[in-house]
């Protein structure tokens, strides 16, 4: 009997160890996110903060746009030409470079999409691949507060690091602080692809944002709007409460 009652409790020792070991290898839920706002509005930054915390990668249709660029493929210079007028690139082509990206391993668990949909014909042609949105975040900056952080932003193009000539100025005028290396100002962050930029984010991705607010009312998703005027640690303080991100 005794020696019934040992094998029972080991029986049952080993299934709880199995059972823990079993739930930490459970899957992740998936983190399928969405950040919406003008440019310049931080969505970049808060991208990182969240990537950092919940472990997914972020993509920035903008990045991807650029490296097809560098990389001189057949579509880039149609690519640059959107790019340098503040217009919106081919949705088919953004589609085939988004399709590529998210098919990587690193995206099976979640990732976060900055600049993607900008618009409602974007927000639906994720629907139709199939790609469930679950959370939103929408980060508000006023059009003229766009303008004068958008024509001072200086970019270390290796790193991505971005500075202010004004606001976040680096310690040496128009040199990296990690590397030394010169910031460039990006072509089209003048302040005539700045207007042409907003403009086409008020008519084109606003549309975006009505589309995920319905979602929202029909229980599709979480969405959070976010002042994006107020200091990044305030923003990123609002996001650690709203989703209860690890410490
Ligand atoms: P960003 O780096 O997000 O500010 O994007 C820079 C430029 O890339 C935009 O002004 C557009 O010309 C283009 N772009 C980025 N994402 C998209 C997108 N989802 N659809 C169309 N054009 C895009």
């Amino acid at each position: 009997m005794k020696a019934l009652k040992i094998t029972l409790f080991c029986l049952l020792a080993i299934g709880v160890h199995f059972g823990i070991v079993g739930l930490k290898a459970a899957p992740i839920v998936p983190k399928n996110i969405v950040l919406v706002g003008p440019p310049a509005s931080g969505k970049g930054t808060q991208a990182a903060f969240l990537s950092q915390k919940l472990q997914v990668p972020t993509i920035s249709t903008g990045d991807l746009l650029r490296q097809e660029v560098a990389k001189g493929t057949p579509n880039g210079q149609a690519i640059a030409d959107a790019m340098e007028k503040g217009e919106l690139v081919d949705s088919r082509v953004i589609a085939t470079l988004l399709k590529a990206r998210l098919a990587e391993a690193d995206c099976k668990n979640g990732f976060i999409l900055d600049g993607f949909p900008r618009s409602l014909e974007q927000a639906e042609m994720l629907d139709s691949m199939g790609i469930e949105i679950n959370l939103v975040i929408e980060i508000n900056v006023p059009d003229n507060d766009v303008k004068k952080r958008i024509t001072g932003r200086r970019i270390h193009m290796a790193s991505g690091r971005s500075y202010h000539t004004e606001y976040n100025p680096p310690k040496v005028e128009g040199k990296d602080d990690v590397t030394g290396e010169p910031l460039i100002q990006r072509s089209d962050d003048t302040l005539e692809t700045v207007n042409k930029r907003l403009d086409t984010y008020h008519t084109q991705t606003q549309p975006v944002i009505d589309f995920y607010l319905t979602k929202q009312s029909q229980g599709g998703l979480t969405y959070i709007e976010l002042n994006g005027s107020l200091d990044i640690r305030v923003i990123q303080g609002i996001l650690a409460k709203e989703l209860k991100l690890p410490k």
